[in-house]
């Protein structure tokens, strides 16, 4: 048993984390990530009842989105109805369309692939890098040069005849993907890059925020999100031509008009209404804090888990400032039945701990989609846990 072979001297590994975990965030209970509202939600949501805008327009929305691109440094933002939404218009307006493969970490949400899957497609499982948690770019030029070959101005995957149209890299828990290297594959390989950045709003790559790297970028501002708007995600994207695309397929691709209801495509009602927009607003005012807090409480895991024996805490990345919206632990002994003891001892204490996803090709509806080799995926499935991280947490540290 891994338990008795790495602590056979000391206390077992699930106690001591547990104590440590104790120490840092105090031996109240604490769920995995909650939801603040401490500033202007209360009145900007009344704001709405008290006008009658509560649906998909309103000054909140457009407020919304101007804030979104201030913060970000986006040239556009178009606000959705939830993350899935705005990766599914994403990768439309991206040309994925039915029967496209799209490359995708076998690490992340379900929503990654789902979102693939909604768009018609098929996705291409890759691997990721222990660095950064998120996709390999070595890897995935490597996979790309095995199985891909160039065909009418695009790249076919010779093993299955479909097109490979798109990459979407993920953000994990809020640390930047090695977006350097895969906008370099991305750009030898002819596919466009596509930010999952549903998890790292407030984490950049160098000094630029992630979900701007790509031809476009997701957001989600679901309520486990850094900011939430109860549900709602966001497009970003430079690229004026896209941008307006994208409010155009999100608003029922219906066209400007004083009366008529003229719609010149399949379109989606996909838009976020000004009552969600409203907390938005409200929550982006306070996104500073919460980062400034999200990060002291990351270093106190840092410090509090230093010579723990068999255990460590996921760094941001070098060159990047991440959000820290989930921390995680990665056990060092690649065995399920240690890390489910661990969580089984923080559900009986309290903590709110959860293991990462089961990864995607273990997922019924995805076991048969074309994959690369993902022992490291496996492996870190079976090894992660992630601790309990919402920003009040750090309010009873040392400043
Ligand atoms: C939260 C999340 C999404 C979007 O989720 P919604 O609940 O639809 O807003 C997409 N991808 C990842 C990786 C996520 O964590």
């Amino acid at each position: 048993m891994a338990l008795a072979r790495l602590h056979d001297l000391g206390e077992p590994l699930p106690a001591a984390i547990v104590e440590r975990l104790h120490a840092v965030i105090g031996n109240k209970p604490a769920a995995l990530h909650e939801p603040e509202f401490a500033g202007n939600e209360w009145a900007y949501v009344k704001e709405c009842l008290d006008t009658g805008w509560v649906s998909t327009a309103g000054r909140f929305v457009e407020r919304f989105e101007g804030m979104l691109t201030e913060f970000t440094g986006a040239r556009h933002a178009i606000a959705t109805v939830n993350g899935t939404a705005a990766l599914h218009a994403a990768l439309m307006i991206a040309g994925v369309v039915a029967g496209d493969e799209v490359m995708v970490p076998a690490l992340t949400f379900v929503a990654t692939a789902n979102a693939v899957a909604h768009a018609g497609g098929v996705p291409h499982f890759a691997e990721v890098e222990r660095a950064t948690l998120g996709l390999d770019a070595q890897r995935l030029r490597r996979r790309l040069e095995r199985v891909a070959e160039r065909r009418d101005g695009g790249i076919v995957n010779t093993e299955t005849g479909r097109p490979i149209r798109a990459v979407v890299c993920m953000h994990t828990f809020g640390h930047p993907s090695d977006l350097p290297d895969l906008l370099e594959v991305c750009a030898d390989f002819g596919l466009p890059l596509i930010e999952d950045a549903a998890e790292s709003l407030g984490s950049y790559y160098g000094e630029r925020h992630t979900g701007t790297f790509g031809r476009l970028g997701v957001l989600s501002f679901n309520g486990n999100k850094t900011v939430t708007t109860g549900g709602g995600g966001a497009i970003l994207t430079d690229d004026d031509d896209l941008a307006r695309t994208a409010r155009h397929l999100t608003t029922t691709a219906k066209l400007p008009h004083a009366w008529a209801f003229d719609h010149d495509r399949v379109g989606y009602n996909y838009r976020l209404p000004n009552i969600n927009a409203a907390l938005g607003c409200a929550q982006l005012e306070q996104l500073p804090g919460f980062i400034d807090r999200k990060r002291r409480l990351a270093q106190a895991y840092d410090q509090a888990f230093a010579g723990l024996e068999g255990v460590c805490v996921i760094h941001e990345p070098a060159g990047c400032r991440s959000n820290f919206w989930l921390n995680a632990l990665l056990l060092d002994d690649d065995d399920e039945s240690l890390r489910d003891a661990v969580l089984a001892a923080c559900q009986a204490a309290g903590i709110g701990a959860r293991p990462a996803w089961t990864p995607m090709h273990r997922l019924p509806m995805y076991r048969s989609a074309p994959r690369d080799d993902l022992s490291l995926t496996e492996s870190l499935c079976r090894r992660l846990i992630n601790l309990p991280s919402s920003p009040r947490l750090a309010d009873g540290l040392d400043a």
